[in-house]
């Protein structure tokens, strides 16, 4: 590499590598970014849940948030519902519960948690905590239609059709922000004597040179798994889901209430996701093969289309396998790898396009501008993002550790606890007699905050033991629970309805 960076390529099309070149280009003009993809490798095409955090990637890229909404088939989501997954009720005898966006009121300042058992425990934590329950059963948007772009009243991100995204990312960062695009298969990796990539051969275009490769090659890893060999950390004996069959339906009425949280219901062998779109659902199965046949998964994903109202005529759902698990390393001499070729867990809490969106700020703010300071770059790069995918990895078990489902072998699998990380294991016993804080996740960009924690742990059942409480504690809580009542009773009437302020949005295209 010469001394300068001046030279980038990110090798893949999918929504990993669009967000990358897109975000590169925006915030580094001065560099030459190329995007290689293969006609040869379809992209994945169904991550359609994000983060809150994506608004901000959004605005960084320079997208506007309107028409957006209008290209993507874009709803809002302000954050998770889980049915079933506690006791395997799947809703009709309470065993629900919903992860929000929105912190609690008072989060940080005040302990909520003793005060919420003491005085309306029988209430779900997140309904007293949070008006955001309310607002989501309620139907409603999660802004006005004068709130300013990406600015919000409740949190949100957004579900939206992965492939109208990754078309809209591309013609953007193409058309706007120079981003030059090469439509070729990459035969060959070309190494100089030290070990750094020196070109990727493609079929057509000859050697494509660079300083730094981005891998956002998908499942099959080119550069980081194949070429550099750098083994996959398994997370099977934690998270074992393995398989998913992902299908779109239409909805039985275009006017059909439009969820704006993505619902995750537990079956005997799995979870099945609904997203729901303007104008379709995405729905898949998403099963562990060690547990469940392929027949028993598309079994479970029908008798879940036909509950919901799925009408009959349906598409053949997609077969779609993976090895849970990420790299050992990210970034190995020029070469960093985002997205799936980096790793890929089950897609509930959907983290995934959420690690893509901080690999890609980290790499844009710290951005090694000669090849002699990346080394150290590399080092903060790799450490910061296995303990990131570590606490995935914790907080995605711990939706299954606390089940007392006993229907099969997959959910008493999940609740022994030498399946636990090592972590949960430390932490459960400590939240007994506490909340989780703070200080269980030291640092500022945590993946998930103790809020996410106390939503999954009050939501699946899980108490502390009792203390008596000061009354001045309770006070401050019950100010704070008084505030969220209040928040919601004027969030409820004063939002516009979810359908509603999307189909204005889509009226007022200009
Ligand atoms: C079942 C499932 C559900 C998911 N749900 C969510 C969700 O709700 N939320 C979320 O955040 N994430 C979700 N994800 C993850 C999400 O889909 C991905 O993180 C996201 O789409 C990024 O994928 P990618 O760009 O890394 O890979 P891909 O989309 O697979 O793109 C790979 C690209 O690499 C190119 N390529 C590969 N090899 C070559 C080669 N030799 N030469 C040239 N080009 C090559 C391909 O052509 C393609 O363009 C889900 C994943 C799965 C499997």
């Amino acid at each position: 590499m010469n001394d300068r960076l001046r030279e980038v390529v990110v090798l893949g099309g999918g929504s990993a590598g669009w967000l990358v070149a897109g975000l590169l280009a925006a915030e580094h003009p001065d560099l030459r970014i190329t995007l290689i993809e293969s006609t040869d490798v379809p992209t994945i095409g169904v991550g359609e849940g994000t983060w809150p955090s994506m608004r901000d990637t959004l605005r960084r890229i320079g997208l506007s948030e309107p028409e957006f909404i209008r290209r993507c088939q874009v709803s809002f989501k302000q954050g998770s519902r889980f049915d079933g997954w506690a006791r395997g009720g799947a809703g009709s005898d309470g065993d629900r519960y919903y992860h929000p966006f929105m912190l609690p009121v008072g989060y940080g300042d005040v302990d909520l948690v003793q005060p919420w058992l003491a005085t309306q425990g029988q209430r779900p934590f997140a309904d007293v905590v949070s008006p955001s329950v309310q607002v989501c059963e309620a139907g409603r948007a999660p802004k006005q239609v004068q709130t300013p772009d990406f600015a919000a009243v409740a949190n949100y991100a957004y579900h939206f059709d992965a492939g109208l995204f990754g078309q809209m990312l591309r013609e953007h960062a193409v058309a706007k922000l120079g981003v030059h695009h090469v439509i070729d298969h990459v035969e060959a990796v070309l190494s100089f004597e030290n070990g750094d990539i020196a070109a990727l051969r493609t079929r057509e275009h000859g050697e494509i040179k660079a300083d730094l490769f981005i891998d956002c090659s998908g499942l099959t890893s080119r550069l980081i798994g194949q070429h550099f060999g750098v083994p996959l950390k398994s997370e099977r004996e934690a998270l074992f889901n393995d398989a998913a069959l992902p299908v779109q339906v239409p909805y039985a009425t275009p006017d059909a209430p439009l969820a704006s949280v993505t619902v995750a219901t537990a079956w005997a062998k799995g979870w099945i996701w609904d997203i729901g779109l303007p104008s379709r659902r995405g729905v898949g199965c998403v099963y562990s093969r060690d547990h469940a046949s392929d027949d028993e998964a598309h079994a479970a994903l029908t008798a879940y289309l036909d509950a919901t109202g799925a009408p009959a005529e349906r598409p053949t759902p997609r077969s779609i396998r993976f090895d849970p698990g990420y790299r050992e390393q990210f970034w190995v001499r020029n070469c960093v790898a985002i997205g799936l070729a980096s790793g890929f867990i089950e897609p509930l809490e959907a983290s995934a396009l959420a690690l893509v969106e901080l690999s890609a700020q980290r790499l844009c703010d710290e951005l090694p501008m000669t090849r002699a300071s990346m080394e150290a770059v590399a080092r903060r790069f790799n450490d910061d993002f296995s303990y990131r995918w570590a606490r995935v990895i914790d907080f995605l078990k711990l939706h299954y550790a606390l089940s007392q489902r006993d229907d099969s072998d997959y959910w008493r699998a999940h609740r022994d606890p030498a399946t636990w990380p090592e972590r949960l294991r430390e932490l459960l016993p400590q939240w007994q007699m506490r909340a989780p804080a703070r200080h269980d996740f030291g640092r500022i960009d945590e993946v998930f905050p103790s809020a996410s924690y106390q939503y999954v742990l009050y939501g699946m059942g899980f108490r502390p033991d009792a203390e008596s409480l000061p009354a001045a504690k309770l006070q401050a809580a019950q100010a704070c629970f008084d505030e969220a009542a209040r928040q919601a009773r004027r969030f409820v009437p004063g939002l516009p309805g979810h359908r509603s302020l999307l189909d204005h949005i889509h009226k007022t295209e200009t």
